[in-house]
């Protein structure tokens, strides 16, 4: 039997399992303002001229990926701080406090 643990508290989940999935997307603002003066342009040409700075280029990287998802198994008292706080911003401000 397959025992899963809570990505959060770290305790055996032994009641009901919840999966949260976090989906990463970089958002380029380049894109978001392509105007059809960009469309216009001889695309065919710019591709096949990057290809051979490609071909040129011997440590090319590639890109980083731009949507990344992250998957997370809760327990229920860790799936209802969840709902309320993602980012445990108030659990964060607590701990900030001073004792002074
Ligand atoms: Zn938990």
């Amino acid at each position: 039997m397959i025992q899963y643990t809570c990505d959060q508290c770290g305790r055996v989940i032994s009641g009901q399992r919840y999966a949260i999935q976090i989906e990463i997307r970089r958002v380029s603002d380049t894109e978001a303002q392509l105007t059809t003066a960009d469309l216009d342009q001889d695309n065919l040409q710019q591709i096949a001229d990057e290809i051979s700075l490609m071909d040129s280029t011997v440590e090319f990287k590639l890109p980083e990926p731009i949507t990344k998802s992250v998957k997370l198994d809760l327990c229920t008292g860790c799936t209802r701080r969840f709902e309320k706080d993602p980012l445990s911003r108030d659990t964060h401000k607590r701990f900030n406090i001073s004792p002074n």
